[in-house]
């Protein structure tokens, strides 16, 4: 359920986002999804879609969510790679854990249009 609750805050970000940009009516949203997180797609889309009616300015929003793939560097060895498993991520040149994280961590607004 803790997609509820990161719904939530993106809605308050795209609500944040739409009064800077003077929009007062939001048509497409989209987010881009890390793959190392742990939010599931279909329950961000759910929740967005009954959180809204509850928003003015998101009546006729329209959700996409972009999932981006987890990337990360090895401190070990130095290998940039793709890594599948949020949980542990590992180096798959050397199995290291020593890894820093590049891309997919994270869920955050890409585009916001609107009126
Ligand atoms: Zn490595």
């Amino acid at each position: 359920m803790h997609e509820l609750a990161i719904t939530k805050e993106v809605i308050r970000i795209i609500r944040e986002e739409a009064e800077k940009n003077s929009i007062s009516s939001v048509k497409y949203v989209s987010l881009e999804l890390g793959g190392l997180t742990t939010y599931k797609k279909e329950s961000l889309l759910y929740f967005f879609n009954i959180l809204k009616k509850d928003e003015e300015a998101l009546q006729e929003a329209v959700l996409k969510i972009i999932e981006v793939g987890g990337k990360v560097r090895c401190k070990e060895c130095g290998a940039v790679g793709t890594v599948e498993d949020p949980i542990l991520p590992l180096c798959k040149a050397c199995d290291s854990s020593d890894i820093e994280i590049t891309q997919g961590k994270d869920l955050r607004l890409r585009d916001l249009r609107g009126n």
